[in-house]
């Protein structure tokens, strides 16, 4: 059987694996790749597979860049059902939905700028899919439960187990059966950081043996500021904005930051640490939506998340939090005297709320802007935190005279020494279930979902600590196994 990467192999978007056997296809995820136009352009290519073919795709979560072509392969033919957990249905509705909406908006858009020149070539001039063809996905996804393992396709089983990075999100053990040869394939998914709250930490699948273990390593060369640090700064940037007066401005991602964003606000005006008055905006539909999916499934909580709801105390609301669903709502904001805090997106600035929020209040000395994420090249929030002095919104010059903060410690992603347990976690059962120094059948480590930079970091210590020489495949590259 063999393994190909169609993504996320030597960078960090456009996840998309797929297993062949003699009897069965099976392909894990399938998302866009982000960043450049050129990038963007990639989305739109033909698969080097024909989705017709495939017996099953398995979703480890609901992130763009791990389902965004999946509408696109079903309007090319993907018929096979899509296995993933609950939360990853409703979260992946919601955003796909968006997606298509958004798509269809920009395309209008677009076409009305080249009246009578069509589009240019290699461009878009239609969107990459529809919400019809999101529609038609939605009624292909299966939901199973968390650590159960069931059979996909001939000779493929499959179980999830909690990754620990959005609500939903998954690891993936496939067993996979090929001519009386059995193989334990391990895909971490998106590791999730630990001390996120809400959700509970990643767990290492235990799996006694693995052939090959597929890990991810976005963050494979640094570590993340720990959690009570970064919530401490948090507390402090919102008093002084209290204090003079300002607003509080973050840019945040609809799913999983936004809701970690809510979780530490309601306790911190719950321990009175941040002014009992003062609003706080969660200014996003999405946001809204995806907080109400968060909602839904207190079984997937930590221990400390279901504590504060067995108390009776809210989880992710408090008094003072007001969300604003229409778009008047949210210009009336910009009239709002004195301070507050707004939550919205877009997470890097490229779009959304926050940009009118930045136009407004970027040039008061009073403003203070938190970044709480990843921050891509190019984008808006990327050059606040690089610092500039001015930045063009709207066709507009807008002197910065805010003080911008960037917050490491939110992260959803697992930090090097995270991946290392994670690994260490599958790895320990291994050699437990073998004897203690057995070498032979050592399962093979794929690194995947990373900048080679990260990813050469992650191999190296992998290396050292493991005597495991990493692969490091790039896109449409295979193994055998
Ligand atoms: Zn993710």
């Amino acid at each position: 059987m063999r393994i190909a990467f169609y993504g996320a192999a030597g960078e960090v978007t456009g996840s998309c694996y797929l297993v062949t056997t003699t009897r069965a296809r099976v392909m894990v995820d399938c998302g866009i790749f982000q960043g450049s136009a050129t990038d963007l352009a990639r989305n739109a290519r033909p698969t080097m597979f024909h989705p017709g073919d495939l017996d099953a795709t398995v979703v480890t979560h609901a992130h763009m860049d791990h389902t965004g072509r999946l509408p696109l392969l079903v309007r090319h033919g993907l018929r096979c059902r899509v296995y993933c957990t609950r939360p990853t249905i409703e979260l992946t509705d919601l955003l796909l939905r968006d997606a298509a909406y958004l798509q269809q908006a920009d395309v209008l858009r677009r076409n009305r700028g080249r009246t009578g020149r069509g589009c240019p070539p290699g461009r878009f001039c239609e969107p990459l899919f529809s919400e019809a063809d999101v529609q038609q996905l939605l009624g292909l996804m299966s939901p199973v439960a968390l650590e159960k393992e069931s059979s996909i396709a001939p000779g493929v089983r499959v179980r999830f187990v909690d990754s620990g990075h959005i609500i939903g999100s998954t690891s993936v053990v496939l067993t996979v059966q090929d001519g009386g040869e059995q193989r334990t394939i391990v895909f971490s998914g998106d590791v999730g950081n630990p001390g996120t709250p809400i959700i509970r930490d990643p767990i290492s699948p235990r799996v006694g043996h693995a052939d090959v273990v597929i890990l991810e390593s976005t963050y494979g060369d640094r570590d993340h500021k720990p959690m009570p640090a970064t919530v401490e700064e948090l507390a402090g940037i919102i008093n002084a904005a209290h204090g003079d007066g300002g607003k509080v401005l973050i840019p945040s991602f609809a799913v999983g930051r936004s809701q970690t964003l809510l979780y530490e606000l309601a306790r911190l005006w719950h321990a009175g640490r941040i002014p009992k008055e003062m609003p706080v905006f969660l200014d996003s539909p999405m946001a809204i939506e995806a907080t109400r999916i968060y909602e839904l499934d207190p079984r997937l909580y930590d221990e400390q998340a279901r504590e504060i709801i067995n108390e009776g105390e809210r989880l992710l609301g408090f008094p003072t939090l007001r969300l604003l669903r229409s778009g008047d709502e949210s210009r009336v904001m910009n009239k709002l005297r004195g301070p507050a805090v707004v939550i919205a997106g877009s997470g890097m600035a490229t779009g959304g709320r926050i940009v009118h929020h930045l136009l407004h209040h970027l040039s008061d000395s009073k403003t203070h802007v938190v970044i709480v994420g990843y921050q891509a090249h190019g984008t808006l929030g990327r050059r606040l935190v690089e610092g500039a002095k001015s930045v063009r919104i709207d066709g507009q010059n807008v002197q910065v005279n805010a003080a911008v903060h960037t917050l490491g410690g939110m992260s959803a992603h697992a930090g090097q020494s995270d991946l290392m347990r994670w690994l260490s976690g599958v790895l320990g059962q291994q050699s437990a279930g073998k004897g203690a120094g057995a070498r032979a059948g050592e399962p093979r480590i794929v690194l995947t979902h990373g900048e080679p930079l990260s990813r050469a970091a992650l191999a190296k210590l992998i290396e050292q600590t493991h005597r495991i020489q990493c692969e490091m495949p790039v896109f449409a590259d295979e193994i055998e196994c």
